[in-house]
């Protein structure tokens, strides 16, 4: 089931966010938490709950923006030496947001979180 989610609030500029990259049907903005300087969540617009339940328009539509968003990462924090790029799926996994989202997690050797 999926249902209106924080992210869709999110999405539709209801609350606010700090925006990474936005086109027509994804949406990629900075993870309250910051797990890592610069950690990202890139979300479809379409809400589904999550991988496990996104069809192959919209996981085509996220997956194909990943590269992109995670160099403009890397060149924004230029210390960033790498990222893991990661996406919870179900209660049993942690997910925590019903609306499909991945995780970009950069990863920095000179301090563990970036900061
Ligand atoms: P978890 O909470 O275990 O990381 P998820 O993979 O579902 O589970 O991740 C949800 C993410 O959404 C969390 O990293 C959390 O910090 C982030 N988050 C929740 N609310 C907001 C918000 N208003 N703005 C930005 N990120 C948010």
């Amino acid at each position: 089931m999926t249902t209106d989610t924080i992210f869709g609030k999110i999405i539709r500029k209801e609350i606010p966010s700090y925006t990474v990259y936005e086109d027509d049907t994804v949406y990629a903005f900075l993870d309250l938490s910051q797990v890592t300087k610069g950690h990202t969540l890139v979300v479809p617009k379409k809400a589904t709950t999550n991988i496990l339940t996104a069809d192959s328009e919209i996981a085509s539509a996220v997956f194909a923006r990943i590269p992109k968003i995670a160099r403009a990462i890397q060149a924004a924090f230029p210390d960033c030496e790498g990222m893991n790029i990661l996406s919870n799926a179900g209660d049993i996994a942690s997910q925590s947001v019903f609306h499909w989202h991945v995780h970009l997690i950069p990863r920095y050797s000179k301090t563990d979180d970036g900061f």
